[in-house]
């Protein structure tokens, strides 16, 4: 291709027949670059709660002769690792769906899939008075991995949840999109909480990326979440949209290419 810097690679076979392999430089390096900022980035976010904790035990150990001192030390050692683990865990997730191609696994009941996701998430939306409802179309489903798709409806219900106020509403909405080029189901998450504005709208897939830093740790947030939504909708060959008005709420809605109807097919 014209503008392109490729590099060519020339194998002789046996039999006499040549071939010529391509390889798109620039496209190479760009995922090397995005897999160095990412490694950088993640070591950054591992060492901040891993050298507080070193500084805490130091502390606690310190404080030894006064046992409130030490219970309010062991306290937020707690809370980092706390912190640890969801980071570990959210990574590792994120290595799972990056590059993989699940679209055609298995036949996923997206009722079940919202249903689990709801049962998940409604520890935390009773904490926070949260009411959690669906509506739409039943009776759907998409071919992928039912795993993958609950992982990203709880991260999209948990951001509902904690970017909104006490007593706000979370709705989760699913209905069949018609399209000439196949039809899409639409899974979408509706809050009425503190919204997001447009800049920061076309940043918040971006891994590690928070609006408000303070409040994105005060929930145990890693800026992870929403790249891992994105990265299993992609996985699915589905593509993810989201509406926001700060002060309003916000709705994220990932749209997957629908199972094929098998009855029509037989
Ligand atoms: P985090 O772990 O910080 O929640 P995410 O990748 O899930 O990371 O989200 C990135 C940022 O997008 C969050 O820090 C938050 O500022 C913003 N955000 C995500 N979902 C919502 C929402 N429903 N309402 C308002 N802001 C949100």
């Amino acid at each position: 291709r014209t503008g392109q810097r490729l590099a060519v690679r020339v194998v002789r076979l046996d039999d006499g027949v040549v071939l010529v392999v391509a390889d798109d430089r620039a496209a190479a390096l760009r995922v090397e670059a995005s897999a160095r900022d990412f490694m950088a980035n993640a070591t950054h976010e591992l060492k901040t709660p891993i050298g507080a904790i070193t500084l805490l035990s130091e502390a606690a150990e310190q404080a030894a002769d006064d046992p409130e001192a030490v219970r309010r030390f062991t306290g937020k050692i707690q809370g980092e690792s706390a912190r640890l683990t969801q980071l570990v865990t959210q990574i590792v997730q994120l290595s799972h769906v990056q590059g993989t191609q699940l679209a055609t696994l298995s036949m996923v009941d997206i009722d079940e899939v919202v249903a689990t996701a709801l049962d998940r998430s409604r520890h935390l939306a009773e904490q926070r008075s949260v009411s959690l409802t669906t509506s739409g179309a039943r009776g759907l489903s998409i071919r992928g991995s039912r795993d993958q798709l609950i992982t990203a409806l709880v991260n999209l219900l948990h951001n509902a949840i904690h970017y909104s106020d006490t007593k706000a509403r979370v709705v989760v909405t699913t209905r069949l999109v018609p399209s000439p080029d196949g039809d899409k189901i639409a899974i979408g998450v509706s809050d009425n909480g503190i919204g997001i504005s447009e800049e920061d709208q076309r940043r918040v897939f971006e891994r590690f990326y928070r609006v408000d830093f303070a409040r994105s740790r005060q929930t145990g947030g890693t800026g992870l979440g929403l790249s891992i939504v994105n990265e299993i909708v992609e996985a699915h060959g589905g593509s993810i949209t989201l509406w926001s008005r700060v002060g309003s709420g916000s709705t994220f809605t990932m749209e997957l290419p629908a199972a094929p109807d098998l009855e029509e097919d037989a």
